[in-house]
């Protein structure tokens, strides 16, 4: 069988998946593929699905299959796996970032600092420890990073839809205490039609005045323009973002707006995690071929 490699992997991937096909970073073999693995860059639709009439298989390397028309996929009757395991501690450790950035300025801080400037009067830090650190979505990341926040003395409250109890969170509440009761809140739900746009203006509204927003989910489970208001009213403290509406975020007005700090969807961008991936991916193969 054919295995088409679409996107960038750990450089030691196609040799270990050489014993269970051939394996080609080649686009122009699609129509030859059996197996398709893709990370998030190349999105599976269905003018891609039709032009690979031998497509039995996608894996996404990574947490999610929104990048996949999963529906058109299931009337094909191909299989879609992702790795969801993987990349757990890779985006935590991200998030965990995002939010001590923001009480400690690191990024205004460093671009001040470049530009001559020495503003150690003008930015006042505040501590993380003591404060209340609310998940959305209590998964695989969100523990993760519920284990970090304790470990910086933070409170760890949650809200998720299908967990009632998670001993990595010292009390599981409702959306709307989640939203009162949080100094920082960080969003690890899928994007699903529930989950799109779930932090905006009503939501936006319940929250502490000037609490903060981490969001290495997705783009589209806040609403954009809602969070560029909140900041610029003064209501929300800031807000930090691996995830765009579109990326990359070109026009955004978030990339204008204050006390934002932003990344390049580096979530999963660690070596580490890429080697983790491989494994994997390496699993399901073996698994599908049956070796
Ligand atoms: P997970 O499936 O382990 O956890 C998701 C949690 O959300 C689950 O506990 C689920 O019950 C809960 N949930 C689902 N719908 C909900 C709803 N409507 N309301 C409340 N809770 C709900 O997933 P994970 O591995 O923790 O990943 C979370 C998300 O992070 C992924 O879906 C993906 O979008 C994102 N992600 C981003 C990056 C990145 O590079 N920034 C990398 C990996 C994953």
């Amino acid at each position: 069988m054919v295995i088409l490699l679409a996107d960038a992997f750990a450089p030691d991937l196609p040799g270990r998946l050489a014993s269970y096909g051939e394996v080609t970073s080649d686009f122009g073999r699609l129509h030859e593929a059996e197996v398709v693995i893709v990370r998030s860059k190349t999105k599976v639709d269905k003018a891609m699905m039709d032009k690979a009439p031998k497509l039995r298989y996608i894996i996404r390397g990574g947490v999610g299959v929104d990048t996949i028309d999963v529906g058109y996929a299931k009337e094909k009757g191909i299989e879609v796996d992702n790795t969801p395991e993987a990349s757990s501690v890779a985006v935590a450790e991200l998030a965990f970032a995002l939010m001590l950035a923001m009480p400690c300025h690191i990024s205004e801080a460093d671009a001040s600092m470049k530009q001559g400037k020495w503003l150690k009067k003008e930015l006042e830090r505040t501590e993380l420890n003591g404060k209340t650190l609310g998940l959305i979505g209590i998964g695989r990341i969100a523990r993760e990073l519920a284990v970090r926040a304790r470990a910086f003395g933070m409170k760890v409250i949650a809200f998720d839809k299908f967990v009632t109890s998670c001993t990595d969170s010292d009390e599981m509440v409702d959306f709307d205490s989640l939203l009162s009761r949080s100094d920082y809140i960080s969003v690890h739900v899928p994007l699903t039609p529930e989950t799109n746009g779930m932090l905006g203006a009503k939501a936006l509204a319940k929250m502490k005045k000037g609490a903060c927003i981490v969001n290495t989910s997705r783009g589209q489970v806040i609403v954009e323009q809602d969070i560029v208001a909140a900041l610029n009213e003064g209501l929300l403290g800031g807000y930090a973002a691996d995830v765009f509406l579109k990326e990359p975020p070109e026009g955004s007005p978030l990339l204008s707006a204050p006390r934002v700090v932003l990344t390049p969807h580096l979530g999963a961008s660690t070596g580490e995690n890429l080697l983790r991936l491989g494994d994997s991916i390496v699993t399901r193969i073996a698994r599908y071929s049956g070796k």
